[in-house]
């Protein structure tokens, strides 16, 4: 056997990244989410060949301090939370400080930014995880990231990108998610400089959902509003006559994060019972509210899966605010199994 030995940490951040970017998407979530958090009203995201030549996300948020731009791409350096304790209320989408080493160590980088208390921004550029340069630089207040040649230097990744179409594809996708999220930002995603999306960002969930789904889709949804177990669910879910024959359409987000939960998914499904066809599945936008320690999001690098501390209460308040949605009877005891 050879010796046991410590990684350099260049290998240690390399091994780190695979887990926090998989593909363009992830590069595209991870950098939306960070302009959500710095308080953005509109974010601007562009992709050319599927995200792999260049990825662009553009925010009108709070901006980075000159003296911490390069603390901003060390691994483990984050703003958001300070203490063991915070991780245990976290009100923030990031928090792990991971994200942005992670796509410096595997990429060509480019931020720009500016705090609005400031006259002058700062550019700095990153290649492979290296700070190769840092200046001055006029522009405007906010924060711009450049993401160029993805996976340049890890060719073990590269080989397993999809075509640009469904690597595009999918980062539509991450945006979409985040304009149903957070109907209050304005998002605009472009594909090798086509217009692909543009919500406008008046609060209104509704808006949202017509402009990610289209109109005529849009159409078969109608309102959820429920509360109880302490907690709020909110959004809208499919007429029973317009389920589709995917589970493509089913959004789920807890505390304005997007998650996958096969709870939501449940409770959505059981309230349906016999007014959906067989094969057929609903599609629903739904934002549950919880007092923040009452879900633990620490489970995963992505943070997509998350533990709730009660699933039998998620999975009722989902159940019955659906149903009620639904118009259906509730005057019958339905079988409530989580
Ligand atoms: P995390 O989001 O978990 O804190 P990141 O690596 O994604 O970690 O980002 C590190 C830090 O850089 C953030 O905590 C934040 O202070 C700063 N930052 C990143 N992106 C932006 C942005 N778009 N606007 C303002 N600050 C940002
Ligand atoms: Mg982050």
């Amino acid at each position: 056997m050879p010796h046991i030995q410590q990684l350099d940490s260049h290998v240690a951040d390399l091994i780190a990244a695979g887990e926090v970017v998989e593909r363009p998407a992830s590069v595209v979530k991870e950098l939306v989410e960070n302009a959500i958090d710095a308080q953005a009203h509109a974010i601007t995201v562009e992709i050319q060949n599927g995200g792999m030549s260049l990825i662009r996300v553009t925010d009108d948020g709070c901006g980075i301090a000159p003296g911490e731009v390069e603390t901003a791409f060390l691994r483990h350096a984050t703003s958001k939370i300070r203490s063991e304790y915070d991780l245990e209320a976290i009100g923030t989408l990031g928090f792990r400080g991971e994200a942005l080493a992670a796509i410096a160590s595997v990429a060509r980088v480019e931020l720009l930014t500016r705090r609005l208390e400031d006259t002058l921004g700062t550019s700095l550029t990153l290649e492979g995880g290296v700070v190769t340069g840092k200046e001055e630089a006029g522009c405007p207040a906010g924060t711009t990231l450049l993401v160029r040649d993805l996976f340049y230097n890890t060719p073990a990744r590269l080989k397993f990108m999809k075509k640009d179409a469904a690597e595009g594809a999918a980062c539509l996708a991450a945006v979409q998610r985040q304009a149903l999220a957070h109907p209050e930002v304005s998002f605009k995603f472009l594909k090798d400089g086509k217009q692909e999306l543009l919500t406008p960002g008046d609060s209104q969930l509704r808006s949202a959902l017509y402009a990610v789904l289209g109109r005529d889709m849009a159409l078969g949804f109608t309102k959820v509003e429920g509360s109880g177990e302490g907690m709020t669910v909110s959004g809208f879910t499919s007429l029973p006559a317009c389920c589709r024959g995917t589970r493509g359409y089913q959004f789920f987000f807890v505390n304005g994060r997007y998650i996958k939960s096969k709870t939501m998914t449940a409770a959505v499904e059981q309230a349906y019972a016999n007014q959906r066809m067989v094969g057929k599945f609903p599609g629903c936008v739904l934002h549950l509210t919880t007092k923040l320690n009452a879900v633990d999001v620490n489970v995963h690098p992505t943070k997509q899966e998350v533990k709730f501390g009660a699933e039998r209460q998620v999975f009722s308040a989902v159940y019955y605010a659906v149903l009620a949605a639904l118009g259906a009877d509730q005057s019958r005891p339905a079988a409530v199994v989580a």
